[in-house]
């Protein structure tokens, strides 16, 4: 597939998008202008869709989280480079380039075998590495914790206990929590060993997270 000069134009569009909507990090613009979500869509005669700030089908029943909504998990998680980064749903793969664009090391696990098998072989296709892992995501990744942030890009019923755990004191969480409808984001700060602090934001709405802690 090619990245021509139509695409980039309407990627820096949807970075207007995105900026107006209240994303002020500039490496994230930076980063949606740069990576072709146009090669994320299965079918390429969707091409204007993959620049609408909207979610899209990626197979399997799950979806591209919507522009905005990556832009504004990534930018509360305020990513340093080198930070460790655990992302629960790797989906497409798009939010995990994402976090590599802000200096990221990405570990990244997926529920769906398909899904996983096919990010994993597709983004090292676009010159990316992360570490890929297949299971369930809301029980973390404890072989390889603690982190220093992590993300939850599925709706969550409540906040697993194990990722507060797998968080370094000092690290924060980012997660969708709620019912089927609507999650409101929240964003967890370690701020002990056994503190947290917990902020909320704005209501979402995503799929739903599955597994032991999830909705199954
Ligand atoms: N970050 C993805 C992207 O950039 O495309 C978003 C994908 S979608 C909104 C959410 C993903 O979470 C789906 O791929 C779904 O299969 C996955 N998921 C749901 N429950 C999970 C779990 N318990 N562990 C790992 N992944 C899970």
């Amino acid at each position: 597939m090619e990245d021509t000069y139509r695409h980039k134009g309407l990627r820096r569009q949807l970075v207007k998008v995105v900026k107006s909507k209240g994303i002020k990090d500039q490496k994230i613009l930076d980063a949606i202008n740069k990576i072709p979500r146009h090669f994320f869509l299965m079918d390429s005669a969707l091409v204007e869709h993959a620049y609408q700030d909207k979610a899209f089908p990626i197979g399997e029943g799950q979806t591209i989280s919507q522009p905005y909504t990556v832009a504004f998990q990534t930018e509360k998680l305020e990513v340093k480079p080198g930070d460790k980064v655990l992302e629960i749903g790797t989906g497409s793969g798009y939010q995990a380039i994402v976090l590599l664009e802000m200096g990221a090391k990405v570990y990244t696990i997926e529920y769906q075998k398909k899904l996983y098998e096919r990010t994993r072989k597709f983004l090292p296709s676009l010159g990316y590495n992360a570490n890929f892992f297949y299971g369930d995501g809301s029980q973390g990744l404890p072989r390889h914790a603690p982190y220093d942030k992590i993300i939850v890009t599925a709706g969550a019923p409540t906040v697993p206990s194990a990722l507060i755990e797998q968080l370094k004191v000092g690290g924060m969480l980012v997660i969708p929590v709620g019912d089927s409808r609507a999650q409101k984001m929240l964003r967890i700060t370690k701020v002990d060993e056994d503190k947290i602090r917990k902020e909320e934001f704005t209501d979402f709405a995503f799929v739903p997270l599955l597994g032991k802690d999830g909705w199954s």
